[in-house]
């Protein structure tokens, strides 16, 4: 508070006292404040009011009428919002806002009171920014996208069209794992940039999180206007970004859906387009794909499985069977692959290759996987010790950081020594943060355990991953084996993979060998070990340990093991 000003001479009485405190304070006031009488005159203005409106002195004299003021006010503003008579607000020529309130008093006479709410109105401009748009990219962001599909949905109702695509780049984990975030951000930055020139006047472009785009498309007939659209954006993800001298290729998948055909309100739409997204990410990259009513059957489907596999362990559906591995030459079991067997209540028996790839998505792998390697390693400890037991782990369970712990645990358990486990890994462990899939070979390397390449020749870059890690074994994929016996190109590359495993000093075994003509063709290419029907069928834990005391009895001619009861056959069923 302002310090008490020395009393005028003559005035000493308290009440004139107090009278100049109170013009101290209207001299200094923050606000702008008038007093009119009930005439509607001025009685008195203070500086700051003059200042705010920048009129002149003579105008806010004492009996300047309130009309003259309010005319000089409307010529430097005009009134932007009135919430009440006695309330509005003033957007002034120079972008200020002024809020003007009026308070009458007692006898007609009248309080006006100026305030500039400039900084306030910005603040709350940036905020309501920011709830509507992504920081990173500056698009509208999915509260946006969300409330301009509710504006648009009802003008269906007069023949309007919407399409809602909705946008997932591939790959852009690799990007940012092994560029880093700050390079992860120019990406996304740029592809802001790319998608908005692909857009029209109309289009909305909304960027929903992580690498999710979604554009609206309120004009255009349709679905012309969307796959037109869909070819651009493909186009324009597919070709290279150049973050900092780095080029980096990333694709694009497309899902749309179409309104009010696909759903008529904003969540449905929504949902269906990255049902439609979740498609043409699996068919493959650079794909559109439009919904299609079954696509929501079978997600229900896939969310079922899902649930479903979430109590598997507990209840303890999961099985392994085993399936020998044989020595060409000695026509011995070296090595038994453990494969995992889910025995479904309803489903009967449902092969890996349906649900496998989901419980890697879902990370259901990791626990799935504990169990295998422990359960693996209790049914091979009183194997011989020059059998192998080997056991296939997946890219996920070596992202998961707990590979390595669950390994050497699980040998424990089992007080089996580490070299007689062998990890087979197919080449997708590789794929995603090579370095650190890298780092966890040569962990589980250098405990003893031996890593094999699984499903050799499939991936795109197989021959790359053997100069990275000196793999103990490799293993031809059987698309190579079922016609080695018939064509002279697959003979050549079961040869080519054999010399390469000799001078890399990598053991070779040939999968799917289910007849003595490839049997013959592949020991002729001069393969050691071989896996197959041909031999053995997968089998329960409880026959495996007869095949391996009773090995194999004639080397020459390497004929079946002895009947066993084969696998019960696996459901047809399909989730996705
Ligand atoms: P994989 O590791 O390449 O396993 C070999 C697959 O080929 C097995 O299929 C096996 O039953 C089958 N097979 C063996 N011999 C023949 C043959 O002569 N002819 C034909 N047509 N097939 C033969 P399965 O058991 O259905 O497993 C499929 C894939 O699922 C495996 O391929 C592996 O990648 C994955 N998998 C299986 N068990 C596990 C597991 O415990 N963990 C993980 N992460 N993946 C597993
Ligand atoms: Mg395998
Ligand atoms: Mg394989």
């Amino acid at each position: 508070m302002a310090p008490t000003p020395a009393a005028p001479a003559g005035h000493d009485e308290p009440a004139a006292q107090a009278l100049s405190l109170y013009a101290l304070a209207f001299e200094h006031l923050p606000l702008g404040v008038c007093l009119f009488d009930a005439q509607a005159c001025l009685l008195a203005a203070n500086p700051r009011y003059r200042q705010m409106w920048q009129l002149p002195e003579s105008l806010c004299q004492p009996g300047s009428p309130l009309g003259d003021l309010r005319a000089a006010q409307q010529a430097r503003a005009t009134v932007a919002a009135a919430a009440s008579p006695l309330q509005q607000e003033w957007l002034t020529q120079d972008g200020r806002t002024i809020a003007e309130t009026d308070r009458p008093l007692p006898g007609g006479a009248m309080l006006r009171v100026h305030d500039d709410i400039s900084a306030h109105r910005q603040t709350e401009a940036r905020i309501a920014h920011q709830a509507r748009h992504d920081t990173l990219t500056g698009l509208p962001n999915g509260a946006q996208l969300h409330e301009a599909i509710g504006h648009h949905l009802p003008r269906t109702a007069r023949g309007e069209v919407l399409a809602l695509m909705c946008l997932d780049l591939d790959h852009f984990k690799v990007v940012n794992d092994s560029l880093g975030q700050p390079a992860g951000d120019k990406l996304l930055q740029c592809v802001a940039e790319r998608l908005k020139a692909c857009a029209r006047g109309g289009d909305l472009v909304a960027r929903l999180g992580g690498d999710e785009f979604a554009i609206l498309q309120t004009s255009g007939a349709q679905p012309a206007s969307s796959t037109a659209m869909g070819r651009r954006l493909i186009e324009a993800m597919a070709a290279p970004f150049d973050l900092d001298g780095h080029k980096a290729h990333i694709g694009s998948s497309i899902g749309v859906a179409i309104a009010p055909f696909d759903g008529a309100q904003p969540d449905v739409l929504l949902k269906n387009a990255n049902l439609a997204l979740y498609r043409a990410k699996a068919d493959g990259r650079n794909v559109l794909r439009y919904f299609e009513p079954e696509m929501d059957a079978r997600m229900q489907a896939r969310r079922q499985i899902e649930n479903d596999l979430r109590g598997a362990i507990a209840n303890g559906e999961f099985e392994l069977a085993f399936q020998p591995q044989i020595t060409v030459t000695g026509g011995l079991v070296a090595g038994v692959e453990a494969l995992i067997r889910w025995n479904h209540p309803t489903r009967g028996r449902v092969p890996p290759i349906d649900f496998i790839p989901l419980a890697e998505e879902t990370g259901l792998i990791v626990p799935i996987g504990r169990w295998v390697l422990r359960t693996a390693c209790a049914a091979a400890r009183h194997w011989p010790d020059d059998v192998r037991l080997c056991v296939n782990v997946s890219p996920a369970q070596f992202r998961s950081r707990s590979l390595v712990l669950d390994v050497l645990e699980a040998l424990e358990a089992a007080g089996m020594p580490a070299h007689r486990l062998e990890i087979e890994i197919t080449e997708a462990v590789m794929l995603r943060d090579t370095e650190h899939a890298l780092s966890v070979l040569h962990a589980l390397r250098e405990r003893g355990v031996r890593i094999a390449m699984d499903d050799f020749g499939t991936g795109y870059s197989s021959l790359s991953y053997l100069r990275r890690f000196p793999f103990d074994r490799i293993k031809i994929d059987r698309s190579f084996i079922t016609d080695v016996h018939s064509s002279v190109d697959a003979l050549a590359i079961v040869h080519a993979i054999n010399g390469l495993g000799l001078s890399l000093r990598m053991a070779i075994t040939a999968e799917g060998i289910e007849t003595a003509e490839q049997l013959d063709a592949v020991r002729g290419a001069g393969l050691a070990e071989v896996q197959g029907y041909f031999f053995s069928r997968p089998r329960p834990a409880s026959e495996i340990d007869g095949v391996i005391r009773g090995r194999l009895a004639s080397p020459a001619l390497l004929p079946p093991l002895p009947a066993a009861s084969e696998e019960p056959p696996c459901s047809n069923e399909s989730p996705t």
